[in-house]
């Protein structure tokens, strides 16, 4: 029996929480996701200041000021950025002031320095400013006590401004999952190395840690295993004070020295499924660990390349986004017009690989649709979702897309 792709990503997501929350340091903090309200504790801007480098002057006193009758009043004080201002405006006399500098008491506007003649002991003003001009008062940005930034939200570059601004040097998030890729096979050898005859370059491990760490996780990829169960093993217990989510590659179909299969039937609560998908049919999600607090969840992704990379995109990216505090929903579809017809099982949700035209129209990427083919995944920039029940789709049909275009930032 064929259990649903969103049957199976539900059971996946279902045993899973957001991993607990960590201080950290505000520059690192980016990327994580906010586990607490920031609350500002002391208003934006903090004190009257000037917006424009200029002078602090009455605006009566200004009020009548041209090019060809200029004012003169008399520069009683120069308060640069970081300066205090203890020097009041009074009528007939200007204080020096600069952007971001506190106001003096008594300032009525900034008149800008590109209007008077820059004079450091007198000053002649050439236009007349209105009251108020130029002065960005207290608490106008953000009052005392207002939420910043609300838990829950994905940190930018925007949200870290503000909260630098209101002087919260560390913050509460929730950390990247550590995920641990360990992909199987006596077939497999490092990149670089020349291939002996049976032999190809293991691909999975560096496609899953670079898809996890573009969901956001800290992945980092353990040398492959051969196709054998104390090896395995090993390798997994090793992971288990490290990793906060593993993900196995290969070893799970129907063959024998299917090893992942073999181990995990024997150890752990992994479950191994078949799902209506293509590519990407075997899959298998469960625990291991010594004790029920230590349990690590485990993803056993299929060995094809293809089929790794699509069981990524459907399981294991919602069940990192969970595990960050963010919402573990599907990745959003967009309808977009198909170039070609494609067939498409009918009992299974297929996902095709394609790439976008400059038009806007997806097109299928070369090279077929099997799920060895890793030169046709390099070539797409788009999954074509084919739902189940459909087994053909014409040119010119609209079908639903996942844009994978903005994953690498
Ligand atoms: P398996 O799921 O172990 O039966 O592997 C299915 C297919 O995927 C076989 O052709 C494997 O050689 C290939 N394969 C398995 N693991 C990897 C890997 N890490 N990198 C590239 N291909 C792999
Ligand atoms: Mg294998």
């Amino acid at each position: 029996m064929l259990v649903s792709v969103d049957d199976y990503r539900e059971g996946i997501l279902s045993g899973l929480t957001a991993l607990d929350p960590i201080t950290l340091p505000l520059p690192d903090s980016h990327g994580c996701v906010l586990a607490e309200d920031v609350v500002a504790e002391w208003p934006l801007p903090s004190f009257d200041n000037s917006s424009m480098d200029g002078y602090a002057v009455l605006a009566t006193d200004v009020a009548g000021a041209t090019e060809e009758s200029p004012v003169t009043l008399t520069v009683i004080d120069d308060v640069p950025a970081g300066a205090r201002a203890d020097v009041p405006v009074t009528s007939g006399n200007a204080v020096r002031i600069m952007t971001g500098a506190p106001t003096p008491a008594g300032t009525e506007c900034i008149v800008p320095v590109e209007l008077t003649d820059g004079g450091t002991s007198t000053v002649e003003i050439r236009g007349a400013v209105e009251a108020g001009t130029y002065i960005r008062h207290a608490g106008e940005d953000v009052i005392v006590g207002d939420t910043v930034v609300r838990a829950g939200t994905l940190l930018s570059a925007r949200h870290l401004a503000v909260i630098a601004a209101v002087g919260k040097g560390h913050l509460l998030v929730y950390p990247r999952p550590r995920v641990a890729v360990l992909s199987t096979g006596s077939e497999l050898v490092e990149p670089g190395t020349p291939l002996s005859k049976g032999m190809i370059s293991d691909s999975n491990s560096f496609l899953l840690v670079a898809a996890a760490n573009e969901a956001g996780a800290q992945a980092y990829r353990v040398p492959p295993v051969r196709d054998d169960a104390e090896a395995f093993s090993a390798a997994i217990t090793d992971q288990l004070h490290r990793a906060d989510l593993i993900l196995t590659s290969g070893g799970v179909s129907m063959g024998a020295y299917d090893t992942v299969k073999e181990v995990f039937t024997e150890y752990g609560t992994v479950e191994f499924t078949k799902v209506a998908m293509h590519p990407g049919m075997p899959q298998g999600h469960g625990f291991v660990g010594e004790s029920e607090d230590e349990r690590i969840p485990v993803i056993t992704l299929p060995g094809n390349p293809v089929s790794s990379y699509i069981s990524f995109q459907n399981f294991v990216r919602p069940a990192i986004n969970k595990m960050r505090g963010l919402p573990d929903g599907d990745r959003p579809r967009i309808p977009a017009q198909i170039t070609k017809a494609m067939d498409s099982p009918q009992n299974k949700r297929q996902f095709a690989r394609g790439r976008f035209l400059a038009d806007g129209r997806v097109e299928p990427v070369g090279g077929g649709q099997g799920s060895h083919v890793i030169g046709g995944l390099a070539q797409s920039d788009c999954l074509i979702v084919i739902p189940e029940g459909v087994g053909h789709v014409n040119a010119g049909d609209t079908v639903d897309v996942v844009d994978l275009r903005g994953d690498v930032r």
